[in-house]
């Protein structure tokens, strides 16, 4: 696994998930006001439209949230590479398949401690 290559895939990933969410802010500059007092702006508007802002808005906060995990996970993906344990996974300590780091550089764990945490996740979401 060469390190500057997954460094140089790491810091194309994160410009591209910035450029999305400033294109998000461009669209929607009133997105950063209402995500934080959780209210629509416009409040003369019809009521017809307010249904359709409002999914809107809450699509554009749906994305929002996972473009920030995603950075999240590039950011600490690249604390990893400056301390040296990057490519291994966090939960078995084993090393992260080459492929599996291409197609994800933010891989924090190995494929099946993945699945695992996927599972967990789930069965989370069902309680
Ligand atoms: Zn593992």
């Amino acid at each position: 696994m060469k390190l500057d290559e997954q460094h140089r895939l790491l810091l194309a990933e994160r410009a591209r998930i910035e450029t999305l969410r400033e294109e998000i802010w461009r669209n929607d500059p009133d997105l950063v006001l209402s995500e934080r007092s959780g209210e629509l702006s416009g409040q003369d508007q019809h009521p017809a439209d307010m249904g359709t802002e409002m999914f809107e808005r809450t699509k554009e906060i749906s994305i929002l949230e996972r473009l920030d995990g995603e950075l999240i996970e590039i950011e600490r993906a690249l604390t990893r590479i400056e301390a040296g344990t990057y490519g291994t996974c966090e939960a078995c300590g084993r090393r992260i398949d080459a492929e599996r780091l291409r197609a994800r550089p933010a891989a924090r764990f190995c494929i099946e401690d993945q699945q695992a945490a996927e599972r967990a996740v789930h069965r989370d979401a069902l309680r």
